[in-house]
């Protein structure tokens, strides 16, 4: 009788899909096998990883292959078919790649990692205090990377040739170090222009530091140093944008904000983002010009070596990382710069150029920097991560699709402009280029174009974009040489949660946004949708308001007040009201002839209506100030019954709820309009999703960014049996529109056999 406790000596063959190039997947898999008694081999090839494993445990090995990759690695599928038994192989081998096999997976940059840390603050190791250290489960990966494939040669690396040392742990397949590509000690890689004590001196003296990071540099001074804060903000002539913090760890990040298991779980993630955390009511004061007037702050934790040793200089050079696990003192500003609203400064002696009169000291290194990348930006909503700003650690990581579809490029829009490149079943969206309203960043977003067709290998056989004939990226669109596909803003939006939800079915979609050009030349912004795929219907949209002076209203909250009070029949009032910000007598007299106030039917100009009559920010100094600051004061959001009316033409008016916040308390007024315009919205979908027989909702605009407004229709909706789809990968501003335009244009593709 066979002993059924002993499996028989199989021979398997695995095919492994996924992220599985370039993090270290090899000698992981090797170790596996050598922990599980078996022999065999593995390969990279054009596919991914191949491998064969023979011995007594192959289902165990299989079962821990799955269950615990390697940190950077994403497997997608693992498909195992049995093989003959080899007779006289004895051991586990790593086999050269085959096929030509070109790694098309480029992963995308991340934190240093624990077994990193151990050896940066090892006084025996010797990679001690050493600045750029990193392994194959860490460091840089898409900001080094010139060209395919990813091999040391191609990397901003090229010019650092390994030490013998270093080359020992490269070629060795058992090393945490074998084929990192980025491999570097004190002896043969990049040296930082000045030491770290140097540093960390002159953040305390209340300098201002150009400090050369992974994505680009940043400006650095001490943030509880309010006039060294106020003179960053004066110099970088940023008037009110939040400044990014770096503590660090979780413990400091503590004291100064609220933070959730899930808030913990994204500041300490690989991809390293800076989270918005609440603002503790009791926390120590830091100084205003931080985040002026917001309840949160950008928080990040150190995410490069050099970060780290900036604290360990701080905290008296600990030796080990015990101290990491108790909360240290230093709280410092970490702000992009990119200065003038341009692309973030990568270059060394760029930095000199554009940082001159801003930076007290620039501290480089000789690694280069090859694509730039911001810092990702994300907050926690309805419990779950929504992420504001893909770049540094995101990009370039797949969105993966319900479908392979013909590759296209989608371009985006105008405001914080993204592209999406599609291949396959995966949708590549890049990093964050930002506003196309200035040559540099026009020519990043050209250098981001070029740089992501061909780090992923892709010839598109079309291109999508905005209707709108007057932004940049259409004009782009229309002059590459490629069959074009113009996708309706709020259709786009739509689109983009679809996609990442992977839902191919029609569905009813809500988008809640600034403004796009509508598909009647209108400027919508508060739409409520039917998509098909490539097809759209506008089932009906919010009550048109006026924009007074056309695209400067945007800018200025108190002009959609006096649109209110004059939608409102109290124009009258306008003057009395207003008149403290502005030209309101002219303003009056514009909306009453009608004379340069186009009609939007914008969500966003909506909440500037309410910041308006609140008294919230009249003026705004920079895009989405205003709606920030409301929803700052939101603590507990209350409903007015009767704020809302659906007239016979399906639009959902909201004038009732403005009326009511005529003269109200600013905190009152922002908690009962951010509760009514949820149940407001609520209320204005559930029939039409009886009407079309859906069951399904999809959340999308940058006004979904408010967590508040978010989190109230996902509950609102939760309640009434129907499912809202919410934006999880890509933002739900125009940063995820690419996603969406490049969804509609495959859709379009394949439906319409274009
Ligand atoms: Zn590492
Ligand atoms: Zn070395």
């Amino acid at each position: 009788m066979p002993d059924a406790a002993a499996a028989p000596l199989a021979r398997r063959r695995v095919r492994v899909r996924g992220l599985v190039q370039g993090v270290g997947f090899r000698p992981y898999v090797y170790a596996l096998a050598r922990a599980h008694g078996l022999t065999g081999w593995v390969l990279n090839d054009g596919d991914g990883v191949l491998l064969e494993v023979q011995g007594f445990e192959t289902g165990r090995f299989l079962t821990d292959l799955e269950r615990r990759p390697p940190p950077l690695a994403r497997i997608d599928a693992v498909e195992a078919t049995g093989m003959p038994a080899q007779a006289g192989e004895c051991n586990f081998t790593i086999r050269e790649s085959e096929g030509g096999a070109v790694s098309t997976a480029i992963s995308a940059d991340a934190a240093v990692c624990p077994d990193c840390l151990a050896e940066l603050f090892d006084p025996a190791d010797r990679r001690y205090r050493y600045p750029f250290l990193n392994c194959t489960h860490c460091g840089p990966r898409y900001t080094i990377t010139r060209r395919l494939p990813y091999d040391r040669p191609q990397t901003a690396m090229a010019g650092f040739p390994l030490c013998p040392d270093c080359a020992r742990e490269y070629a060795d397949p058992a090393d945490r170090r074998f084929h990192a590509q980025p491999v570097a000690c004190p002896a043969c890689g990049p040296r930082l222009s000045l030491p770290v004590e140097d540093i960390l001196a002159a953040i305390r003296a209340g300098r201002i530091v150009g400090l050369k990071g992974l994505g680009g540099f940043h400006l650095v001074c001490d943030a509880r140093n309010a006039e060294a804060v106020e003179r960053l903000r004066a110099r970088k002539h940023r008037d009110a944008k939040p400044f990014a913090l770096m503590v660090a760890n979780p413990e400091s990040a503590a004291a100064l904000a609220e933070i959730g298991p899930e808030e913990a779980r994204l500041l300490t993630g690989v991809e390293r983002p800076v989270v918005l955390l609440r603002r503790h009511e009791g926390a120590p004061p830091l100084p205003e010009a931080i985040a002026p007037g917001l309840g949160w702050l950008g928080v990040m934790l150190p995410y490069t070596p050099l970060h780290y040793l900036l604290f360990h200089e701080a905290a008296g050079r600990p030796a080990g990382t015990a101290w990491l696990g108790a909360p240290q003192d230093p709280c410092l500003v970490m702000t992009s710069a990119n200065p003038g609203g341009e692309p973030l400064v990568i270059g060394n002696e760029e930095a000199r150029q554009r940082l001159a009169g801003i930076a007290d000291i620039i501290v480089d290194h000789d690694r280069d920097i090859v694509i730039r990348a911001d810092d990702s930006v994300t907050r926690v909503i309805a419990g779950a991560p929504a992420p504001l700003r893909r770049a540094r650690g995101t990009v370039p990581k797949a969105i993966r699709l319900a479908r392979t579809g013909p590759p296209v490029l989608a371009v985006g829009d105008y405001l914080k402009t993204t592209i999406c490149v599609t291949r396959g079943d995966e949708a590549f969206l890049s990093q964050h280029i930002g506003d196309l309203d200035n040559a540099a960043t026009i020519g990043f977003f050209e250098e981001t174009v070029a740089h992501l067709l061909h780090v992923l290998q892709v010839e598109p056989i079309a291109v999508a974009h905005d209707p709108h004939p007057d932004v940049w990226s259409t004009r782009f669109a229309a002059g590459i040489g490629l069959p074009s596909i113009a996708v309706q803003h709020h259709h786009a939006h739509i689109a983009a949660v679809l996609a990442e939800h992977r839902v191919t079915r029609p569905a009813l979609g809500l988008a809640l946004d600034g403004v796009g050009l509508g598909r009647d030349g209108g400027i919508w912004g508060g739409e409520l949708l039917r998509v098909d795929g490539p097809d759209f219907d506008r089932l009906g949209h919010l009550r048109p308001l006026a924009l007074p002076g056309g695209d400067i209203a945007a800018r200025q909250p108190w002009r959609m007040a006096a649109s209110a009070l004059h939608a409102l029949g109290r124009g009258d009032e306008i003057p009395a009201r207003l008149g403290s910000h502005g030209d309101a007598a002219g303003i009056a007299r514009m909306l009453d002839r009608g004379i340069n106030a186009p009609l939007t039917s914008s969500c966003g100009r909506l909440f500037d209506a309410a910041c308006g009559l609140l008294g919230v920010v009249p003026q705004a100094r920079y895009e989405a100030e205003a709606p920030m600051a409301l929803e700052s004061l939101v603590r507990t959001p209350r409903v007015l019954a009767d704020g809302w009316r659906i007239d016979e033409d399906g639009r959902l008016d909201l004038l009732p709820l403005l009326a009511a916040l005529i003269g109200r308390d600013p905190a009152d007024g922002a908690e009962l309009f951010h509760g009514t315009l949820a149940a407001a919205l609520v209320a204005w979908t559930l029939p039409a999703l009886s009407a079309h027989d859906l069951d399904t909702v999809a959340l999308g605009g940058g006004c979904l960014c408010n967590a508040v407004l978010a989190e109230g229709l996902i509950a609102g909706f939760a309640a009434q049996g129907v499912t809202a789809l919410y934006p999880r990968q890509a933002p739900a501003n125009d940063g995820g529109l690419a996603l969406g335009q490049a969804w509609v244009a495959a859709r379009a593709l394949e439906e319409h056999s274009l």
